[in-house]
């Protein structure tokens, strides 16, 4: 069998900083806990909790420690929270998505009148509503911006993990809705590049393997583009490969989200080249 993998794949930059810092967080003095998980990998949050980080949903669970904000980062009123019941921080939040949560917010303080374009009920997008405050909205297809009003000054910024080509598809609905449009793509290079990659593979292969968490927007992104070329499967782990797979193909391509560990893609790499 032969097995290659996507030019750019796995752990991004804002990944990889987040779990050194919250790895680096951990002390005998005082107890570390990620709101929400730290990245959308599941075997990842557990290596994280035999380490010592716990997991919270509320900073309600807890009344002492320290917070670690995530990659996806949050909005001020967490910052408050934490202030307010003398909590420990840690910002792992990526420096990309804070570009966009301060794109937002300076877009609203100038009057205009936010879209995000992104899913509304993934973390990032939700933190970057509530720093462009109240009326801002989220928009993920072409139908939802068909739907806007128009407005008088508009200005759109993007999830940070959405695809460039629909990012330019959703914008190019927006262009009538006003006569005073600021557009700021603040997709960051990690995503575009793994996605450029994982096409150009998708097209060179009999079938891809896309690797990551079910629960990871980007992985998922990366599957869908990959399955307009080819047979895709998205898995989580090399248990998951199946031999009946392999049957009638020769070339096969391997791909895996930002928030997918090495060790993760190296045992699918392993697995498949033993079929
Ligand atoms: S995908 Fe981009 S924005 Fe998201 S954490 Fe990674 S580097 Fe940051």
């Amino acid at each position: 069998m032969e097995v290659y993998l996507a030019e750019n794949l796995g752990f991004c930059y804002g990944v990889k900083r987040a779990i050194q810092l919250a790895e680096d967080s951990v002390s005998p003095d005082t107890c570390s806990y990620t709101l929400g998980s730290i990245i959308h990998n599941p075997q990842m949050v557990a290596r994280l909790a035999e380490e010592g980080i716990g997991k919270i949903e509320s900073l309600d669970e807890i009344q002492s420690g320290t917070v670690i904000v995530r990659s996806h980062g949050v909005g001020p009123h967490v910052y408050a929270k934490i202030e307010e019941k003398g909590l420990g921080l840690v910002d792992a939040t990526c420096p990309h998505v804070r570009k966009a949560q301060n794109a937002a917010k300076q877009l609203a303080d100038d009057g205009y009148q936010v879209v995000i374009v992104g899913d509304k009920n993934h973390p990032e997008v939700r933190s970057i509503l509530e720093w462009a405050g109240e009326g801002a909205v989220a928009v993920n297809t072409e139908e939802e911006a068909d739907a806007l009003p128009r407005y008088g000054r508009l200005g759109i910024v993007s999830q940070t993990t959405f695809s460039g080509a629909k990012f330019k598809k959703i914008v190019s609905k927006m262009l009538e809705r006003s006569s005073d449009i600021r557009i700021l793509r603040t997709i960051c290079t990690a995503t575009d590049q793994r996605q450029a990659a994982a096409v150009k593979l998708a097209g060179q292969v009999d079938m891809m393997i896309v690797v990551g968490g079910r629960n990871s927007a980007n992985t998922t992104k990366l599957a869908q583009l990959c399955q307009e070329k080819c047979k895709t499967y998205h898995i989580e782990t090399a248990d998951e490969v199946c031999d009946e797979w392999f049957a009638t193909i020769k070339k096969i391509g391997i791909t895996a989200g930002a928030s997918t560990p090495d060790w993760i893609i190296k045992e699918v790499y392993e697995k498949c080249q033993k079929k």
